[in-house]
């Protein structure tokens, strides 16, 4: 296999979403730029500089709820002892430049189906799915409701999401559950929603009990195989 060219890219904007979360926003050089177009649910590695031979590379997901063009945004949650997530909150800053790859990966449906769409999501894994909710907002016309599972003081996106909820009055419904919490309560909420909305696409963002739950609540609901994503973020 070829390994995958890198390519410099600036950072043009750093937001502290919570205490240990750092949103970046990153642009290519204009010469690259048709390389750096993505599709919701894509995510970028980011070749973040060290002592040791090669770096350290890690995928991040981009997780833009803007318009289609938008520059690309990665959130990082610092991971204890974690050597790349600690180093992106701690020294990335705006006008800064960093190698990445550029976007990959394939995670969610890849058309906006006539379907309602059922996110799934604990903490940071609501970065993978924010780019699946806003294409499905603005190309869709059915409903789309996250089960947003977090520890609660400070929300990563909650004011982006309760935007986005105005702004697509009654198409946006965003159910926040508490962390730690009984996993049975997660499974019947999201039993319930299933049983509300025939025929969702569903795609789960957590960790591995999260998924555990989540994906026999969707196949006891029926949901075929080919309309459920999970990815496993720890
Ligand atoms: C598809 C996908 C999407 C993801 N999206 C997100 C996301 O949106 N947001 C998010 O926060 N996370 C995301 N992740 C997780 C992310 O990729 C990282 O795994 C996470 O940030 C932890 O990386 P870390 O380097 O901090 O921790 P670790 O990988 O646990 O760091 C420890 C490792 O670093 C090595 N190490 C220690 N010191 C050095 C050094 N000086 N140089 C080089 N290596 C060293 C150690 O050998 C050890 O293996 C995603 C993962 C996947 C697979």
């Amino acid at each position: 296999m070829v390994p995958q060219r890198s390519f410099t890219v600036s950072v043009i904007e750093v937001v502290r979403e919570t205490a240990d979360t750092h949103s970046i926003v990153l642009v290519p050089a204009a010469a690259d730029a048709h390389l750096f177009d993505f599709e919701p649910g894509q995510f970028l590695t980011l070749q973040v500089p060290s002592e040791q031979a090669g770096g350290a590379a890690r995928p991040y997901a981009l997780s833009g709820s803007g318009p289609v063009g938008e520059p690309m945004r990665v959130t990082v949650r610092r991971k204890r002892g974690g050597y790349a997530s600690n180093w992106i909150c701690d020294h990335l800053r705006v006008g800064d430049q960093i190698d990445v790859l550029p976007p990959e990966g394939t995670f969610g449906p890849t058309a906006v189906e006539d379907r309602d769409l059922l996110l799934v999501a604990e903490e940071i894994g609501v970065a993978s799915v924010m780019s699946l909710l806003a294409a499905r907002l603005r190309a869709g016309r059915r409903r789309v409701t996250l089960l947003y599972v977090h520890a609660g003081a400070s929300v990563l996106f909650g004011e982006e999401l309760a935007a986005l909820e105005r702004r697509y009055d009654g198409r946006l419904d965003v159910l926040h559950l508490s962390d730690p919490g009984p996993l049975a309560t997660d499974a019947e909420v999201i039993r319930a929603r299933l049983a509300g909305a025939p025929g969702p696409d569903v795609v789960v963002c957590g960790p591995p009990a999260l998924l555990d739950v989540a994906t026999r609540a969707a196949a006891d609901a029926g949901v075929p195989a080919a309309r459920l994503w999970a990815q496993s973020r720890a």
